[in-house]
């Protein structure tokens, strides 16, 4: 496993699990066990995804089987409901209490919103959680160039981390490029768009070229280009594939190919319209 640094000299795992979309049951705790047991140290939960409680007694599980809490890397994200300067603290003691946990590594604005005003009360909040100490690092998802300029002309702390949708047909150059001068760190959500990159004859042909599969491919991918990925699954022998990633590389042809894949093709809501 690799590890990336922060602006602000913390650090995450380069790879982790996401878990949008997964049962608040058994499924939950048990693909979050299953992660952490093979290697996982970094899980990205949502109060939105409704399965905070079931994604915590699979952190609990890795826990009691040996793994330490300070080793785990674990984000959730303010929704919408919570935003506001005030309505922060509430939202993120909602995540910790539903986790189980005392403090979160990592704790994300989970949409900027479409009213400005809001969205910077809103990292104020954020601002006084982080230097309360109540949380290790404090970022943003789905944040815009635009609004990353207002956030550092209009507050104090840099977000740590952007967390967007990308994937081979959504490269999103120009944040990246940004993010990259701005020193905030980029992150993917849907790295493998929901299953559906994996077809695709480009990515296929480089996963036999290399004796690995699609998802390893398109994760690698992710590495290459240093940027921190989140692949969600709950199939034991999927997510064991999905973090065997380190022992290989791509190519700057291959990466060139699949960076050439862009069609700048979203599979999620455009950040400047979605209101929740
Ligand atoms: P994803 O990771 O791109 O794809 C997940 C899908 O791919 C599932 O259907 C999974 O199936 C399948 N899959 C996983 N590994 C595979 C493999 N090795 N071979 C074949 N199929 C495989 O989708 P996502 O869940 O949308 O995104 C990942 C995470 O990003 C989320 O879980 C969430 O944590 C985060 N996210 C954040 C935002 C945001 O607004 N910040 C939005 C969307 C997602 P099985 O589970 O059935 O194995």
């Amino acid at each position: 496993m690799q590890n990336i640094t922060f602006n602000n000299g913390n650090s995450m795992p380069q790879l982790g699990l996401g878990v949008f979309r997964v049962e608040n049951d058994d499924t939950a705790k048990n693909a979050v066990k299953h992660a952490i047991i093979n290697g996982y140290r970094s899980i990205d939960a949502a109060l939105v995804y409704a399965n905070e409680e079931m994604v915590g007694q699979g952190i609990q599980e890795g826990i009691a089987a040996g793994i330490q809490r300070e080793d785990l890397f674990i984000t959730s994200k303010l929704w919408l409901n919570h935003y506001g300067k005030d309505n922060v603290k509430d939202g993120y003691e909602t995540s910790l209490s539903n986790l189980g946990l005392d403090y979160l590594d990592l704790y994300l604005i989970h949409w900027p919103g479409t009213n400005e005003s809001l969205m910077l009360e809103t990292w104020e909040g954020m601002e006084t959680l982080y230097n309360e100490g109540k949380v290790k690092n404090i970022g943003v998802s789905n944040f815009t160039i635009e609004q990353l300029e207002l956030l550092e002309a209009k507050t104090t702390i840099k977000p740590v981390i952007n967390q967007v949708e990308f994937h081979p047909y959504f490269t999103q150059e120009p944040l990246r490029n940004y993010l990259a001068q701005a020193s905030i760190q980029m992150e993917s959500w849907s790295p493998l768009m929901n299953a559906e990159i994996l077809t695709d004859e480009t990515i296929n042909a480089i996963a036999d070229e290399t004796g690995k599969s699609p998802a390893q491919i398109v994760i690698r991918w992710n590495i290459e280009h240093g940027v921190v990925t989140i692949p969600k699954s709950v199939t034991p022998h999927r997510i064991e594939e999905n973090i065997n990633v380190f022992d290989f590389s791509l190519t700057e042809a291959q990466i060139n190919r699949i960076d050439a894949l862009n069609q700048d093709k979203r599979i999620g809501p455009n950040p400047e319209e979605f209101n929740g």
